[in-house]
């Protein structure tokens, strides 16, 4: 027998297997491990894959792992999220389980995909009680521990007693036809900054409420999924979307004040197929409401088949996205940052997916995405590397004095250690950090303020220069160059030309430019696209440009031979 304490890694796909197809996979890992099976770690709970390619979330929670938190930190909840093999050693019960959680996806017979998870299990041989039975065991002993079904502050259903009761309900009544509803107040952090967290819980209990009465008149059920997010499962021939308007028309009254106007939305999705678990309906309905998120005069969105071939193209992002990176079908493409006289000083990368049939994807079709997806973080790195790999390569040649600039994403600072990645790079490398130029957006330095503006404090101190990037493009800019020291300010020319008036754009611009220079900072304008906004940019005292009427973002090498040749 082989150490229980070492549990050999299967070989998976990137790209989602069939229901048939993960069957067989799972088939030939039998005898392998103690345990090994699929599981939904959202709903924590085992997946039955079916002959005819149905799949069955079976049992309740199967509380070992992490059992007195339940289970949002096991390893398989991790691994779903993070979309990364992980590895934990549980104890329960005297007993040692060593668990390895890897993520998959899996195509159901509708086209999407979901997100699964196989867990292999060894349990330590002198405790176990014979592997398959013990933990069966332990899946189904465990109800006692699941007590806590109700949310404190507001009454609803946690998260997974809703899931758990809306897939019994559903199941159990497979000739009635429902719906699932999720419902999001929009800016809800606003609530507690604005006026503290006592008014935020108010909002809460009443939303709930409100709420609660709605799914008990219809004889439904409500959860609380997370912070400010509800859930709702109502029988169909109950639902009036009139409910949910006066609903929210009463919530809006309430809360009404001068500095913040209350709006919840709402997205509804059909139960079109009882089998879906209840944590895909309401990610389907909460498809359905990000598309009115910025729009406070909707209220409710209805999935639709629009919105599913949506998802399947981010599935599609997400899931070749591993196997994009490694093949190297990521390109760092570099457009110039000239002086006026259209001398390069440097470059902004800028990434471009090379598919393997030879198109090309521009970064606004998968960034968003991969932040999403808690990617964006692999291809920043990528990106980053190539840009430091680049200006090593142009160290002690004619192109020395060139900087590249990367763009780093909001996520990267919470998902990376920021500081010790760039710094770590350029000293492997041996390149100056003053070479590489970290523009960072005010949304990066918004999540979380205080953190990103130590790191970003620190990255100067070592040496980088930091730019602001698309100033004043988000609400904030100002209020953001109060608290932060940066050492550029890159304006898009983009959010001028959306005012029409010429004059009052000008005037804007010159006072920023001015403000930056009093402040200590460079100024770089981009989307620079005539000659015209050139002569005026040059007058305003502007001296670096980016622009198509430099050039669009282009390889490396036609980079090296139009802006950095030789002489
Ligand atoms: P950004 O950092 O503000 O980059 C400038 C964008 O403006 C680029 O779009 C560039 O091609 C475009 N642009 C430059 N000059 C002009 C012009 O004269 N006219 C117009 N209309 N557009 C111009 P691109 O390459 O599509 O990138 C879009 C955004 O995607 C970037 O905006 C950046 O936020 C993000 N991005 C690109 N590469 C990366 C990356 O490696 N990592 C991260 N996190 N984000 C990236
Ligand atoms: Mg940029
Ligand atoms: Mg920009």
């Amino acid at each position: 027998m082989e150490d229980k304490r070492t549990l050999s890694e299967p070989q998976l796909k990137q790209s989602p297997y069939t229901v048939e197809e993960l069957r067989a996979f799972m088939s030939g890992l039998e005898g392998r491990y103690d345990l090994a099976r699929v599981v939904d770690p959202v709903e924590c709970r085992k997946l039955e894959l079916q002959e005819d390619g149905k799949v069955e979330a079976l049992g309740s929670c199967y509380s070992i792992w992490n059992a007195d938190q339940k289970c949002k930190n096991c390893s398989s909840a991790v691994a779903c999220r993070t979309g990364c093999h992980q590895e934990k050693l549980e104890h329960y019960q005297d007993r040692d389980y060593f668990i390895q959680s890897n993520p998959v996806s899996l195509r159901l017979e509708d086209g999407s995909v979901y997100n699964a998870v196989i867990e292999l299990v060894n349990i330590r041989q002198e405790t176990a009680q014979g592997g398959n039975d013990r933990a069966a065991e332990n899946e189904n002993g465990n109800g006692a521990r699941y007590q806590a079904q109700h949310d404190s502050l507001t009454g609803a259903l946690t998260a997974d007693a809703f899931y758990e009761q809306a897939r019994k309900t559903i199941q159990g009544e497979p000739t009635r036809a429902w719906v699932v509803i999720t419902a999001n107040i929009v800016n809800f952090r606003l609530v507690n900054t604005l006026f503290g967290v006592m008014k935020g819980n108010e909002v809460l209990v009443r939303t709930a409420a409100l709420l609660r009465e709605l799914a008990e008149r219809a004889d439904g059920l409500c959860g609380r999924l997370g912070a400010d997010q509800f859930a709702l499962l109502l029988p169909r021939a109950q639902y009036r979307e009139n409910d949910l308007l006066l609903l929210a028309r009463s919530l809006e009254k309430t809360f009404h004040s001068g500095l913040y106007t209350f709006c919840i939305h709402f997205g509804v999705c059909r139960v079109d197929d009882a089998s879906l678990p209840v944590s895909v309906l309401c990610g389907r309905a909460n498809s359905a409401l990000y598309t009115i998120r910025d729009d406070l005069t909707q209220t409710v969105a209805y999935f639709n088949d629009d919105i599913l071939q949506n998802m399947l193209r981010e599935q599609k992002v997400i899931s070749s996205f591993d196997e994009a990176l490694r093949s190297g079908q990521f390109q760092m493409y570099l457009q110039p940052l000239v002086k006026e006289d259209g001398i390069a000083v440097g470059a902004e990368a800028l990434v471009r997916w090379r598919k393997p049939d030879g198109t090309m994807v521009m970064p606004g079709a998968f960034i968003g995405i991969l932040e999403n997806a808690g990617l964006i973080q692999k291809l920043d790195l990528y990106i980053w590397e190539r840009a430091v790999q680049q200006l090593r390569a142009w160290q002690n040649t004619h192109r020395s004095e060139l900087t590249i600039s990367v763009n780093m994403s909001a996520k990267d600072f919470y998902s990376l250690d920021v500081y010790e990645v760039l710094t770590g790079l350029v000293e492997r490398y041996g390149v100056d950090a003053a070479k590489l130029r970290l523009e960072i957006t005010e949304t990066a330095l918004l999540v979380e303020p205080d953190k990103s503006i130590a790191i970003v404090s620190a990255l100067r101190e070592k040496g980088f220069l930091v730019e602001i990037d698309d100033f004043g493009k988000g609400y904030s800019s100002l209020s953001l160059l109060k608290n932060i020291q940066a050492d550029v300010l890159k304006i898009d020319m983009g959010f001028l030309q959306e005012i029409r008036d010429r004059k009052r754009s000008g005037i804007i611009l010159k006072s920023v430019i001015n403000m930056a220079g009093l402040l200590g900072m460079e100024v770089i304008t981009e989307g620079v696209e005539t000659r015209e906004q050139l002569a005026a940019l040059a007058d305003m005292g502007c001296s670096r440009f980016q622009g198509f009427y430099f050039s669009r973002p282009i390889p490396v090498e036609e980079f090296e031979t139009r802006f950095a040749a030789e002489g």
